[in-house]
C-alpha cells in the first residue's frame, strides 16, 4: 500500500518533470521559430530595397509614385506585377490646344480651328440610315461611329429611318440658324442654337439626327425605341452633349439629337461618371501625370489618362515609352493624354506607339 503510495508519488514527480521539460522546449521551439521569421522577413525586406534602388535609376518619378501607393510589406510583389513606365517628351504646338476629339467648344470657348479632314457621308455612310442632303460632311471617325452605330441600332431595332439633318455648319451658316432661331422665339439669346463661332457643328464632331414622325421632319426625342441610342451611343464614341439636368453648366436646353463625337475611351468614361463635357475636363484637369486617371473600360481594357496645361508656344507631353497612346488639345488650354495599360479589347484603333524614336527626349 504505502510502496504502490509512494511509487504513485515517484511517477507523479517524473510526470511533473517530463511536462515542465516539455514546456521549456516548445518555448524554446516557439522563440527559435519567431527569432527564424524576423531574421527571414528582415532579409526579404533589404533584398526588395535593393531591387528598388535599382530599377528606380532613371525613372524616379514613376518608383517613387508606386511605391508610395503601396504598403510595405507587399512591394515587392506590386514592383514585379507593375514594372515603372518610362517617359519621354513629345511636343504639342499651340495651335494643337486647339484641336482633337476632346475638344471644349461653348458659348465662353468658341472653335479656333479650320477642319482639314472633313469627309462626306455620301458614299461612305451605310445603309442603316439616311441623309437630309445629298452634301453633309464631318471628321472621318464620326462616320465610321455613326455607320457602327446605326447598323447595331438598325439590327437591334428594325428601324433604318434615322436621318443626320445636321452635320458639319460654317460660320455663315450657324449665324443664320442662330438669326433664324431668335426671329421664331422673339428672343435676344437663344438656348438651342449656339453664336456663330461657338457651335461643335464647326469641328466636324457633331451630328443632329431625326426621323420621319408623321407631322414630317422631327428632331429625336430620346424616347421609346430612340432611347437605345442615347444609353448605347457611348459604346460608339458618342455622347449626349446637352444632357437632361445639366443645362446650368452646359448653357443648353436638354438635346436628345446632338450627338458629339469625343471617342470611345472618354464617351464611356463620361457617360459612367455620369458628366456633361465641361464637368469632364474640369475632373481632368485634377489628375496630372503623377496622379492619373485610372479608367478600366467595360471591355476589360485598362487606360491612364491624364492632363498637361498649356506650356504656351510649346508644350512638352510626358509619353510612357512603348505604350498606345493618343493626345487631344482641350481648347480650354491644356492636353490629355491617354494611354492604353493592356488587357481586353481596347478601343484602341486611332492610337499611336510612343517609341525612343517619336519621342523628342527623356526627361
Ligand atoms: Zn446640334
Amino acid at each position: 500500500m504505502s510502496y504502490s503510495s509512494k511509487g504513485r508519488k515517484v511517477r507523479r514527480r517524473r510526470k511533473s518533470i517530463n511536462v515542465r521539460n516539455l514546456i521549456i522546449l516548445i518555448a524554446g521551439a516557439v522563440v527559435t521559430i519567431v527569432l527564424f521569421i524576423l531574421l527571414i522577413t528582415g532579409i526579404v525586406r533589404l533584398i526588395s530595397k535593393g531591387i528598388g534602388a535599382l530599377t528606380g535609376d532613371g525613372k524616379e518619378k514613376n518608383s517613387s509614385q508606386i511605391s508610395s501607393t503601396v504598403s510595405d510589406t507587399d512591394s515587392s510583389s506590386a514592383e514585379s506585377s507593375q514594372p515603372a513606365l518610362v517617359y519621354s517628351n513629345i511636343q504639342m504646338t499651340q495651335a494643337d490646344e486647339n484641336q482633337g476629339e476632346l475638344i471644349l467648344i461653348n458659348s465662353t470657348h468658341g472653335y479656333q480651328s479650320e477642319v482639314e479632314d472633313l469627309q462626306i457621308f455620301w458614299g461612305n455612310k451605310n445603309k442603316s440610315y439616311s441623309l437630309l442632303v445629298a452634301e453633309m460632311y464631318a471628321k472621318p471617325e464620326v462616320v465610321t461611329g455613326m455607320n457602327e452605330m446605326m447598323a447595331a441600332f438598325q439590327t437591334q431595332s428594325g428601324i433604318s429611318s434615322v436621318m443626320v439633318s445636321s452635320a458639319y455648319r460654317n460660320v455663315d451658316d450657324q449665324q443664320k440658324m442662330y438669326d433664324n432661331d431668335l426671329a421664331k422665339n422673339g428672343t435676344d439669346t437663344s438656348e438651342t442654337v449656339a453664336k456663330a463661332g461657338y457651335s461643335e457643328h464647326h469641328s466636324g464632331y457633331a451630328l443632329d439626327l431625326s426621323y420621319n414622325s408623321a407631322a414630317g421632319t422631327a428632331y429625336l426625342d430620346g424616347t421609346g425605341s430612340y432611347s437605345w441610342l442615347i444609353e448605347n451611343c457611348y459604346k460608339y464614341g458618342f455622347i449626349i452633349r446637352y444632357p437632361e439636368g445639366k443645362t446650368a453648366v452646359t448653357g443648353m436646353a436638354y438635346e436628345p439629337w446632338h450627338f458629339r463625337y469625343i471617342g470611345k475611351v472618354h464617351a464611356e468614361a463620361l457617360t459612367k461618371g455620369n458628366y456633361c463635357l465641361e464637368e469632364y475636363i474640369d475632373m481632368l484637369r485634377l489628375h496630372g501625370q503623377d496622379n492619373p486617371y485610372n479608367f478600366v473600360s467595360e471591355t476589360g481594357a485598362d487606360y491612364l489618362i491624364y492632363y498637361v496645361p498649356s506650356g504656351g508656344t510649346t508644350t512638352e507631353i510626358p509619353i510612357p515609352q512603348g505604350k498606345e497612346y493618343t493626345v487631344s488639345g482641350t481648347n480650354e488650354g491644356g492636353f490629355v493624354v491617354t494611354v492604353t495599360m493592356g488587357s481586353g479589347s481596347s478601343y484602341a484603333s486611332d492610337t499611336k506607339v510612343s517609341t525612343a524614336g517619336t519621342a523628342s527626349s527623356s526627361n
